[in-house]
Formats: C-alpha cells, sequence, structure tokens
C-alpha cells in the first residue's frame, strides 16, 4: 500500500497545502527525485555528449543513452534504436509527417484523425495534405466522447495511408480502442500514428501490443523537465525516413555538396542534444515505475469518482465525455451555466485552486460540441481525496462570486 503523504512530500511544490493543482494534464508536478537527477547531472558529468572524447563526455553521452534505454523499456521497444528524443509530443508528430508523411503520402491517398484530436495531431496532416493534395478525413465522436466503431470501419480503407489518433483525449479523457484501429489500419495497407500524450503518464503503455507504428509523447506531463520528449517508430520505418532536421551530429560524412547519415536513432538528432532533460526523464520513469500504474490508476479514479459524482447532478453544471467516470482518465471537463470558463477558472484561483480553462487546443472538437470554452480539472496520482472534496466546495462559490443569487 502507498503512503500518499510520503509521495506528496516527494514533491517541493505540493508543500503548500494551500494549493491544489488540478492542471495535470497541461503538465505534471516534479518530484526532487527528477530535480535532484538534472542537478547532479549538470554538477557531475555536463559537458557536450556524443562529442567529447574525455571522461565527462563520455559520461554524459552514457547517461543520455542509458535514459534511451530506460523509455524503450519503458513503453516496450524492441530497444533504443526506435527511441528518437525530441522536444515534445508536438515534435514527435511533426518529424513523422515532414519526413515520413511527406515522403510516402501523395495525391489521392488519405489521412484520418479523429475529431477529438490535439491540434499538434491536426496541423502536421492539414501540412502534409495541402502539401501533397492527400485528403484529411475525421472519425466524428458521441457527445460521451466514444467514436463509434462504425466510424472506423466506414472511414479507414483501401486509401487510408495514416491513421493519426490520440490514445487519450485531452478533453474527455476517453482511452480510444487502438489495437483495434491498428488491426483495423494495418488491413488496409495504412500505418497507425498514436499519440500517447495524455497516455503514457497515466497506464501502462506497449507499443507493440497496441500495434502501433509511431508512438508520441511529452516528457513534462510525466514529471521529467519541460524540453523532453520522445517519438517511438518501428525501426524498419525510421530506416527508410529521410531525416527531419539536418546539422550536426546526425551524419556520417560531409562533403561541399553532400552528405550520408548517422545510424540510428541519431540521424533524427540534429544539434546538441537535451541530456539533461533526458536524465530527467530517466528518473522520472524509476520514480513511475516504483509508484507503478496500478495504485497511478486507482488513485486518479478515486479522485476523478469524486470529482464527477460531485459534479453530476449539480444544477448549473454541464459535464463532458462519458458518464462514468472511470473512462476519464482523470480529466473532469465541464462548463457552469451563465459563467465563461476564464472567470470559473479566475474565481477558483481566488481560492488557489488551479484548472485550466479554454479551447484545450482541440477547437474542431469544440465547434463539434457546439461551444467556445470549457473549464477542466485533471488530477494525477498525488492528488488527495480532501483536495477533491476542497475543490467540489470552491466550485459552490463560483456562481456567486459571479453575481448569481443562487
Ligand atoms: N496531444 C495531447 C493529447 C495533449 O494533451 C498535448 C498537450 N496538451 C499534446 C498532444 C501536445 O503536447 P506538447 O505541448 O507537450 O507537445
Amino acid at each position: 500500500m502507498m503512503d500518499l503523504q510520503a509521495i506528496r512530500s516527494d514533491f517541493p511544490i505540493l508543500a503548500d497545502p494551500e494549493y491544489i493543482y488540478f492542471d495535470n494534464a497541461a503538465t505534471s508536478q516534479r518530484p526532487r527525485q527528477v530535480l535532484e537527477a538534472v542537478e547532479q547531472f549538470y554538477k557531475t558529468t555536463n559537458a557536450n555528449p556524443l562529442r567529447g572524447l574525455y571522461e565527462w563526455s563520455i559520461g554524459a553521452t552514457e547517461a543520455y543513452e542509458n535514459a534511451r534505454e530506460k523509455v524503450a523499456a519503458f513503453i516496450g521497444a524492441k530497444g533504443p534504436t526506435e527511441i528518437v528524443f525530441t522536444r515534445n509530443a508536438t515534435e514527435s508528430i511533426n518529424l513523422v509527417a515532414y519526413s515520413w508523411g511527406l515522403a510516402n503520402v501523395q495525391e489521392g491517398d488519405e489521412i484520418v484523425v479523429s475529431v477529438m484530436e490535439h491540434h499538434s495531431n491536426i496541423l502536421p496532416w492539414q501540412m502534409v495534405c495541402k502539401k501533397t493534395g492527400a485528403k484529411l478525413i475525421f472519425l466524428e465522436c458521441d457527445k460521451f466522447g466514444k467514436i463509434p466503431e462504425q466510424e472506423y470501419t466506414d472511414k479507414i480503407g483501401p486509401k487510408t495511408k495514416l491513421v493519426a489518433i490520440t490514445m487519450v483525449s485531452n478533453v474527455f479523457g476517453i482511452q480510444n480502442p487502438i489495437a483495434d484501429i491498428a488491426k483495423l489500419a494495418h488491413a488496409n495497407g495504412a500505418l497507425l500514428m498514436v499519440d500517447g500524450a495524455q497516455a503514457a503518464p497515466h497506464t501502462k503503455v506497449d507499443v507493440k501490443a497496441l500495434g502501433a507504428d509511431f508512438f508520441a509523447f511529452s516528457g513534462h506531463k510525466m514529471l521529467a523537465p519541460f524540453g523532453i520528449g520522445g517519438l517511438y517508430a518501428r525501426e524498419e520505418l525510421l530506416d527508410k525516413m529521410p531525416p527531419f532536421l539536418t546539422g550536426g551530429e546526425m551524419i556520417e560524412y560531409v562533403t561541399r555538396q553532400d552528405a550520408t547519415y548517422a545510424e540510428l536513432p541519431h540521424k533524427f538528432e540534429a544539434g546538441t542534444v537535451n541530456a539533461a532533460g533526458a536524465v530527467g526523464l530517466a528518473a522520472a520513469i524509476d520514480y513511475l515505475n516504483e509508484i507503478g500504474f496500478d495504485f497511478i490508476e486507482e488513485q486518479e479514479k478515486k479522485i476523478t469518482r469524486i470529482l464527477y459524482e460531485g459534479m453530476k447532478d449539480q444544477k448549473y453544471i454541464t459535464l463532458f465525455g462519458s458518464e462514468n467516470p472511470d473512462e476519464h482518465s482523470g480529466i473532469v471537463t465541464f462548463n457552469i451555466e451563465g459563467c465563461h470558463p476564464h472567470d470559473v477558472s479566475s474565481v477558483l484561483d481566488s481560492e488557489k485552486v488551479c484548472v485550466r480553462a479554454g479551447h484545450h487546443c482541440a477547437q474542431p472538437l469544440l465547434q463539434h460540441l457546439g461551444v467556445n470554452a470549457t473549464a477542466r480539472a485533471s488530477v494525477y496520482f498525488y492528488n488527495t481525496e480532501q483536495e477533491a472534496e476542497r475543490f467540489l466546495e470552491s466550485l459552490s462559490h463560483v456562481r456567486s462570486w459571479l453575481g448569481y443569487a443562487d
């Protein structure tokens, strides 16, 4: 049995009990184990990795490559050659779009995304379609956030070149049936790009079992520093893909007019890499492995149930997504009648409660739902039942703060 107070004491920013941090889908907090690993790297091992032939640089290279192995094991890749370090999920998806997409997609092809995608899994495919003449097709979802099976079977077909879909929605928290979609995509000769930004922090990911060809994630949503993320891609695919960015360290040999490229995965990592970020990510993975996804999922469900049950019968509150709180991956998106979500967030902020308000970088989804903005509370395993209760109490003050009599 995990000791929640002991877990919380690992997070320096959570020391002030006045604050309730319910914006974990935007970015998580960091435990001291991660902060210390980064500090230790800079204090003892810092040098430009992959370049120097002296002890510190070799140490920095080892730390960086060990982190890659840790990431590979964490998400079930075959090995480190299938992991490219990037800044974040956005960069990972762009890498696939610019490299694989522009080289493989042609006029007449279709790229299938869902209406619940984050902009970072829509705009890169808009770009590929505009440049190649391919068509961007949207899978629609119902008001509970579920994509009906018929949508997949109707829209994924022989013209489909790629299905790009999120594993967990950042608005509904719903988990899409990735393994089934993979089978359908592959049966039609298409590849599957999974946006794992909201999945990797909350549930055990096994890219091979899922059947993902590409899987993107961000470190900052799973306890790691900003500026480090990753892309998993099957080695056969990476091998054939042209580089995305070019420059130092991604080469084998350069002449005046031409160049050959480095082995995988370095072909995709141009310029000085974020070794300290990778070290922090490795420490974050150690931390998550120690806590375990059984505890993480149970704790998130416990808190989400309190939030959902406490909000669902409130006269002025509209909740989005599944009616089963266990299908929310810790995300509760809502509106309060008569109150702009920005005002809701500001009133909550006055009581030191942090939530997100706005379009959540999912404007096509909000258009589909017929709203301009929503508020969103999102929890992580270090949030407590008391915080959930206090959040509900603060929420009950919002309408009166904004001048309503009831
Ligand atoms: N996809 C999803 C589902 C997300 O929630 C986010 C972050 N909000 C992203 C992609 C983009 O992540 P990042 O900004 O770290 O690249």
